[in-house]
């Protein structure tokens, strides 16, 4: 066992592999990856040592320790990098799991990341091993914010790898918004996906926007009160933040051109989690910003942004890229924590980071977390990266027994020892 600050750490996992390595974004298989890294090879090094340098010159602490384990009453929150896409994973107070997202998408360097830790396996089964790791027999609630594959593509070999209780998505059983054929519906991701619902191992069940009591503490939630998990959005349609009441943000589809209809990412389901004071806000690739011409109403965050308000921690809506993020959004959600779920090299946009680090929007101080940054971002955005509190690994939010305060720690995405590269915080929640 290490102390180290008020936390009791004890080894997460027994893996031997070398402390604090960091070695940046290869993979070390797959033909896919082959070209784009003999390219890239030597500005991939430089950018390492870079990076490396950057997490050494700001880190709060260091540490190569493994992660400690979860224990009752801790809420621990897991992005974790596949650098496939977006994969979150919940450790809820009572031990209750959750799993939101599991892609498998994105574009090869050096345009976009490098499979993590490498592409010696699928991010599916990268997922389930760190899963597994974190002290997960099954999952409990997997939920899908929409039908992408940065999203999505992993999720149905997750699901024949580990058992998963009950699957929410936007649209289950019936699969017709906005349309029937919907071109979502027919990528082989979504059609596996869905054979893997009709053979009912897992149950699937649509996620309702308005609903708290639909991801619930499955095993003393007597216990922990002033946990709650509250439905905010899904398809356009929002809570009002009174009772489970709901308002619609679409017209209904007769009324518009089908080229003005919802995209998937506008159809996205988002969630509020709070725990005490301590609130998390995650939505999938709901846009802020109209594209040139189209109707205002293609701006979800503003109306969302009004219900959820401020939080602690905020997944970046649709990994910061530029139609995300928009200023009402970072004035109403206020959060400490900022975290991208990065696959490409526009994660996060130049002017997304500007308006998530403006002192005008929001006072005070908070901290960006990134999974994943690369070269292209640090050619384009220069040195505004440098004010990344983080910029590679897994990002884990361990938030204390009743919420009332919260830890981040980095772990090393390079192995799947889960060694802690870096601590930030503790904060205190408002
Ligand atoms: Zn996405």
């Amino acid at each position: 066992m290490i102390t180290a600050g008020s936390s009791r750490l004890e080894a997460w996992d027994s893996g031997t592999g070398p402390s604090l390595v960091f070695i940046h974004g290869v993979g070390t298989s797959g033909e896919m990856w082959r070209a784009a890294r003999e390219k890239g090879r030597m500005r991939q090094a430089l950018f390492s040592i870079a990076i490396a340098t950057v997490l050494v010159a700001t880190a709060n602490s260091q540490s190569s320790a493994a992660f400690s384990k979860w224990s009752p009453g801790t809420l621990d929150i897991h992005q974790i990098n596949t650098g496939r896409g977006n994969a979150a994973f919940l450790m809820l107070p009572d031990g209750t799991t959750l799993l939101i997202d599991a892609g498998d998408g994105g574009n090869p360097p050096p345009r976009g990341t490098a499979p993590k830790p490498d592409a010696s396996r699928t991010p599916a089964e990268w997922i389930v091993r760190y899963l597994r790791a974190a002290g997960a027999t099954q999952v409990d609630y997997a939920m899908l914010t929409h039908f992408h594959n940065d999203h999505m593509g992993a999720m149905p070999e997750v699901m024949k790898s580990i058992p998963v209780r009950t699957m929410l998505d936007r649209a289950w059983p019936d699969y017709d918004y906005p349309s029937r054929d919907h071109a979502e519906f027919k990528r082989s991701d979504f059609v596996a996906y869905r054979e893997l619902l009709r053979q009912k191992q897992t149950n699937g069940e649509r996620f309702v926007p308005g609903r708290a009591d639909q991801i619930v503490l499955r095993h003393v939630p007597a216990k922990y009160p002033e946990f709650r998990v509250q439905n905010v959005l899904a398809n356009g349609e929002v809570w009002t933040g009174t009772g489970a009441a709901t308002q619609r943000l679409f017209p209904d589809l007769e009324t518009v051109p089908q080229a003005d209809w919802p995209t998937e990412n506008m159809t996205s389901l988002g969630i509020r989690l709070s725990y005490g004071k301590f609130d998390y806000y995650s939505g999938g690739d709901i846009p802020g910003r109209p594209r040139p011409g189209y109707p205002q109403w293609h701006d979800v965050e503003t109306p969302v942004a009004k219900v959820v308000g401020q939080v602690e921690a905020a997944v970046l809506n649709h990994h910061g890229n530029r139609d995300s993020t928009n200023a009402s959004w970072v004035s109403a959600l206020r959060p400490r924590l900022w975290i991208i779920p990065v696959w490409s090299s526009d994660h996060p946009a130049h002017d997304v980071l500007d308006r998530m680090l403006s002192e005008r929007l929001y006072p005070g101080p908070r901290d960006v977390l990134a999974t994943n940054m690369i070269e292209a971002n640090r050619i384009v955005i220069g040195p505004m990266l440098d004010r990344l509190a983080s910029a590679q690994g897994h990002i884990v939010i361990r938030v204390s027994a009743g919420g009332a305060s919260y830890q981040v720690f980095i772990l090393d995405d390079t192995a799947d020892t889960y060694r802690v590269i870096k601590t930030i915080g503790p904060f205190v929640s408002e």
